[in-house]
Formats: structure tokens, C-alpha cells, sequence
């Protein structure tokens, strides 16, 4: 199978699927991965095949190692291997530092940490030995700053943005950019539990008074993974509207 291939890990809804589309209609071959939609990711598949015929739904918990093998394996075998990875799939949690179990520590470290370090470690071979590649990390501003009732997620996010700088340095002699995208508040279902009150209230403090768009999202990780931007890596790019 011809041409060059996006894995995009958490791409069942959010900005995971328009990060897909945005790939499916630049004509890569798209592999899409969930935990547990996958009624939803087949049907993202189904409707993203009737514009390019090379996509790949695969059901994969990205914390668990020998499953992303799996699926890298599975992925080697009909793309041939990865070229451009997407580490997006994500979790969040909310509450209190101190009201915090350690097994709610240990499942946002496992999926948003170790996932990122599972896909990337396998991903890696095929890249080096092409002499090529790019790595988008999917990260949070609050991985720059840190926030209040969110000390995990901010924690997770700060190790992803750190991660990203220093395997671009690793990788930088084998012609492989690694880059992460610390995005504001976007507007998918992670954000569902918000009241219209409370999303007007931090819409008010974004100076560009609303939350991104996932397609914002989407074009800037295809900015990253493209030729136009061949020597920018090692990057934590802010995408918030100005807000932090
Ligand atoms: P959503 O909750 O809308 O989507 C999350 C995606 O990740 C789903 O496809 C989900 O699929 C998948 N996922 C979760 N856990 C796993 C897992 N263990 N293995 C494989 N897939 C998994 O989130 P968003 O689209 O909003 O977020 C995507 C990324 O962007 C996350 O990393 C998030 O931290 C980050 N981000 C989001 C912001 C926002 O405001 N929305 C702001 C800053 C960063 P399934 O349910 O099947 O597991």
C-alpha cells in the first residue's frame, strides 16, 4: 500500500475525528483508534471511505502496551507502518486534589502519559529507519500553566509538552519532528459537563470571546506534520484565542 500513513489515537469523536478528516481529505492513509466507541469509530470510517478508500478503524486502550502492538503490527501489515502519529487520546478529571483516590491518578497518567509513550515507542522504528516522520502531541494549556481542581490533567500535560521537547531533540538527527499542540478550551464533549453560565463565564475571559474550533486543531497539526513546517520541532504550540 502507497502512500504515507496517520495514526491518530482517541479519533471517535472531538478533535481526534476532525484531526481524521482533515488527514482523509489531504488522501493519507488513516488509521482511527478508540477505547470504546467503536460503533462510533466504524461509523467515522464508513463515511470518511466515501472520500478516500484508506482508512483503518482499530479498537486499542492506548495505556495498555501489548494491545498497541497489536495494533501497530496490524497497522505495519496493511499500511506498511506509521508515518505521522497523532497522540491524542485523552482523558480528563475534575475535583479536588485531596478528595483524589490514587487509582484516578494512575488511570490519567496510564492513558495521557503512558499512552503517549506506548504509541510513540512503537511508532518509532519505522520512522527511523525511513529517516522520517512527525509526532503531534495533543496537550493542554493547562500543561503550561496548571489549573486549579485539574492537578493531574495539568501534571500529565505539563510531562507531554516536556516529552515532546526532549525526544525532538532524540530525534532530530534521524530528520523526525516531534511537536505538541496545547490547546485552550475547545469545544467537544470533554467540555459537555459545563453549564451554559459556566461556558459564558470563560468565554468571557478569551480575549478572542469563544472556544476553539476542533478544526482549528486540525489544521494545526497538519501544519506541523507537513513540509511546510520541516524545521520546527521540539514546540509547544498554544492554541487558546489569546487566553493564557
Ligand atoms: P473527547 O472526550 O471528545 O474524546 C476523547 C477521545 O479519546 C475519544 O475518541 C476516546 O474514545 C479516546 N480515548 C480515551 N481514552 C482512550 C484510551 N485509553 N485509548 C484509546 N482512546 C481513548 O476529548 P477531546 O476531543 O476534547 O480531547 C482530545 C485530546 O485533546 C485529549 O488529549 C485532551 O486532553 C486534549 N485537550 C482537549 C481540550 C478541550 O477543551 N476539549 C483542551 C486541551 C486539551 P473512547 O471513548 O472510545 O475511549
Amino acid at each position: 500500500m502507497r502512500g504515507k500513513t496517520v495514526l491518530v489515537t482517541g479519533a471517535s469523536r472531538g478533535i481526534g475525528k476532525a484531526i481524521a478528516e482533515k488527514f482523509a481529505v489531504e488522501n493519507f492513509n488513516v488509521v482511527i483508534n478508540c477505547r470504546n466507541s467503536f460503533e462510533k469509530l466504524l461509523k467515522l470510517e464508513k463515511n470518511l471511505k466515501e472520500i478516500n478508500s484508506n482508512i483503518l478503524a482499530i479498537k486499542c486502550d492506548v495505556s495498555n502496551y501489548s494491545g498497541v502492538k497489536d495494533m501497530f503490527k496490524n497497522i505495519n501489515d496493511i499500511f506498511g507502518g506509521v508515518d505521522i502519529l497523532v497522540n491524542n487520546a485523552g482523558i480528563s478529571y475534575i475535583g479536588l486534589f485531596n478528595e483524589m483516590v490514587p487509582e484516578q491518578w494512575d488511570e490519567l497518567i496510564d492513558i495521557n502519559l503512558k499512552g503517549v509513550y506506548n504509541c510513540s515507542h512503537l511508532a518509532l522504528p519505522y520512522m527511523i529507519h525511513n529517516k522520517t516522520g512527525s509526532i503531534v502531541n495533543i496537550s493542554s494549556v493547562w500543561g503550561n500553566v496548571g489549573a486549579s481542581c485539574e492537578v493531574v490533567y495539568s501534571s500529565v500535560k505539563g510531562a507531554v509538552n516536556s516529552f515532546s521537547k526532549a525526544l525532538a531533540k532524540e530525534l532530530g538527527p534521524s530528520n523526525i519532528k516531534v511537536n505538541a499542540v496545547a490547546c485552550g478550551v475547545i469545544d467537544t464533549e470533554m467540555n459537555g459537563f459545563l453549564s451554559s453560565e459556566e461556558k459564558n463565564s470563560i468565554i468571557e475571559e478569551i480575549p478572542f470571546m469563544r472556544f476553539g474550533d476542533t478544526r482549528e486543531v486540525a489544521e494545526t497539526v497538519y501544519f506541523l506534520s507537513s513540509g511546510e513546517s520541516d524545521y520546527i520541532s521540539g514546540q509547544v504550540i498554544t492554541l487558546d484565542g489569546a487566553w493564557t
